[in-house]
């Protein structure tokens, strides 16, 4: 197994291997649940990738020194069940199986905005700001440049004021959505650093999100850090791990100083505190020739 995967059975609850007379396959971790990631290795010796589809969500797989590989999210609203996984190679074979999703319910969270911000919740504030995160977040290079785990974007203890995947209803409304990433109390000014390599993919001011940094790691994996007071970095800019890309703030759709984590694979939101969570010792990643360049990306 390679690095990559290896890195992430250590988040892993269970994972399990398909081998046919056709491809070797593994799905890790399982079961599946709703707002985290997962991963489909295929060991197959093909000059391009594997075609592959779970549950309607189209996979893209970028090779990692032994196995195709594509990193996938679990909407955090997904219903328990069984969903189907295809996977083609390029000149033939498909396998095709169903895979469980396990039951995840998230609470409902009630939020009471000032007037002024609850302002900025119009339908085409929302909407056309909805559409430059969607182009921003369908960013997608083959390199992986992350390792696991993540560095924390904030130095010292991380403070929690609300979590991922709470459904949440603004004023007396029912809810009319989740929250997509994870709130760290902060004050206004804390810097912010890059949790892994990656590049800058958006460096702006929204109206909901404030300003706004978007990094993609490689590989479908990306991150948006919110509300920030200040942007350190410029779009297209590439960033190392543990680099300043800004300073928390209470810009935009916010209340009080704090930062907004989000992390997403494959287009979906999944739970970011997840890509903080083991401590482990990798193997040197393939794709890495320089030993220095390695050293400086290692926990
Ligand atoms: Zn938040």
């Amino acid at each position: 197994m390679s690095w990559i995967l290896k890195a992430f059975s250590l988040l892993a609850l269970g994972a399990i291997s398909f081998a046919t007379p056709s491809f070797p396959l593994t799905v890790n971790p399982l079961p599946l649940l709703p707002g985290e990631a997962a991963s489909v290795s295929v060991k197959a010796y093909t000059n391009s990738p594997p075609q592959g589809e779970f549950a309607g969500q189209a996979l893209r797989f970028v090779w990692d020194g032994e196995n195709w590989v594509a990193f996938f999210g679990l909407h955090a609203l997904t219903k328990s069940g069984k969903y189907p996984l295809r996977i083609c190679l390029p000149s033939g074979p498909c396998q095709e199986m169903e895979l469980f999703v396990a039951h995840k319910d998230y609470p409902v969270e009630k939020l009471r905005l000032p007037e002024e911000k609850m302002a900025l919740l119009k339908p085409e504030i929302v909407e056309e700001e909805r559409e430059v995160v969607a182009k921003a977040y369908s960013t997608f290079s083959a390199k992986p440049l992350w390792l696991l785990p993540f560095s924390p974007p904030l130095e010292g203890k991380l403070v929690v004021t609300s979590t991922f995947g709470l459904r949440r209803a603004y004023g007396n409304s029912p809810p009319s959505g989740f929250h997509d990433g994870v709130d760290f109390r902060a004050k206004e000014g804390t810097p912010v650093y890059a949790p892994a390599p990656g590049r800058v993919i958006l460096a702006r001011e929204l109206a909901l999100r404030g300003k706004m940094v978007v990094l993609d790691h490689g590989a479908g994996v990306m991150s948006g850090f919110l509300h920030l007071s200040e942007i350190a970095v410029k779009e297209g800019q590439e960033v190392k791990r543990g680099e300043l890309i800004g300073k928390v703030g209470n810009t935009g759709l916010s209340t009080a100083p704090h930062l907004h984590w989000e992390v997403r694979v494959n287009g979906v939101a999944v739970n970011p505190l997840t890509w903080l969570g083991k401590s482990f010792r990798p193997e040197r990643p393939p794709f890495l020739k320089n030993p220095r360049a390695w050293l400086r990306l290692a926990p």
